[in-house]
């Protein structure tokens, strides 16, 4: 299991700055979780503004 981020993300990069593992990056119209990387703490849901991180 690990987040990923639906296209309600608005790249404002909030998520980055708290991921624990640095899972997340800027892609190509929103920022991407790296699934591998992701040890599903849940942070990046919490600081994001639209909601846009949820568990898959
Ligand atoms: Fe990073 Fe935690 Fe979000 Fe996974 S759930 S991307 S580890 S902040
Ligand atoms: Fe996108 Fe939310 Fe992350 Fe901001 S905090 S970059 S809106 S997923």
């Amino acid at each position: 299991m690990a987040f990923k981020i639906t296209d309600e993300c608005s790249s404002c990069g909030a998520c980055a700055a708290e991921c624990p593992v640095n899972a997340i990056s800027e892609g190509d119209g929103k920022y991407v979780i790296d699934a591998d990387t992701c040890i599903s703490c849940g942070a990046c849901a919490g600081t994001c503004p639209v909601g846009a991180p949820v568990e898959e």
